[in-house]
């Protein structure tokens, strides 16, 4: 994140004024629920650009996942042959090498070594799984797309993980890692993001039906690899709209506060920023 240098603890907090030029002129869903958690955390991210001092090692390790499975979809993409396992693992490490370890906070039963155990396993459960092998012709790995999708909002900025095409579709999966296998009402609760990519996608091929799937790794002693298919649903599409539209007309009326939590807070990078905080 480009930022401005942290405060100290003597150092007047960062008032809640948006500077006069925005840090950035669109929306992600990663803004969007960042929002929702705590509107002060999207402050200091978002507007006032604060540096975040501390990685947690889940989000890391996610990335490091990602850029590995990445690596498989490119190479399928280009018509080579699946990566090896060595080849996702060289992918994995390589993500943690560009990591300062200064900033990775590790949670009280994970270290570097660990961690790659686990990402080994859940790299051989990737490969036999069906999610490994797409049916259709790969068309976008990691793609981003930008568009106008909510009226009087920003433009959406979507990263996509994966779009396949079919003869008679489109295929949107977004990779998740988790530490569980997921229920249908979590893969509910979070189609939100798959609905907003659903409108960044739709015009590409405008005769196709498009399928939205969450792909979920997880990170259990067995790692399993599950698909949940998200149903497209002009209800549900409108109303995430509605919800983007109500976020952002709280931004751009800049309603920051507080909003603790024991989820958000532990890892929040902004702890000092926010006990500073006076309004
Ligand atoms: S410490 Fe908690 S309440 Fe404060 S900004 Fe971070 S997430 Fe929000």
């Amino acid at each position: 994140m480009i930022g401005t240098i942290l405060p100290t603890r003597t150092t007047k907090p960062p008032s809640p004024a948006p500077p006069a030029k925005p840090l950035r002129d669109y929306l992600s869903y990663s803004a969007i629920t960042t929002y929702q958690n705590c509107p002060l955390r999207y402050y200091f991210r978002y507007v006032a650009g604060l540096p975040e001092k501390m990685v947690s090692s889940s989000l890391v390790f996610g990335s490091a996942v990602h850029r590995a499975v990445e690596h498989h979809f490119n190479e399928l993409m280009a018509g080579n042959e699946a990566p090896t396992l060595d080849a996702m693992i060289g992918e994995y490490d390589r993500h943690w090498s560009e990591a300062d370890p200064q900033t990775v906070q590790f949670g009280k039963d994970d270290d570097v070594e660990s961690l790659g155990t686990l990402a080994t396993k859940m790299f051989t459960a990737f490969q036999t799984s069906p999610l490994a092998k797409p049916v259709g012709r790969i068309i976008g790995v990691e793609e981003e797309l930008r568009g106008s999708v909510v009226a009087g909002c920003p433009d959406l900025l979507g990263r996509i993980d994966l779009i396949e095409e079919t003869t008679d579709e489109l295929v949107v999966t977004d990779l998740k890692t988790s530490r569980s296998r997921w229920s249908r009402d979590q893969a509910d609760d979070s189609a939100g993001q798959l609905l907003l990519y659903h409108e960044l996608v739709r015009n590409f091929a405008p005769r196709k039906r498009v399928r939205l799937q969450f792909a979920v790794l997880t990170k259990t002693k067995e790692p399993a690899v599950d698909l949940h298919e998200v149903l497209v649903d002009a209800r549900r599409i409108e109303r995430t709209k509605r919800i983007v539209e109500r976020v952002w007309q709280a931004i751009d009326k800049q309603a920051f506060y507080p909003s603790p939590s024991p989820m958000q807070c532990p890892g929040c990078s902004f702890r000092e920023q926010c006990r500073a905080w006076t309004g």
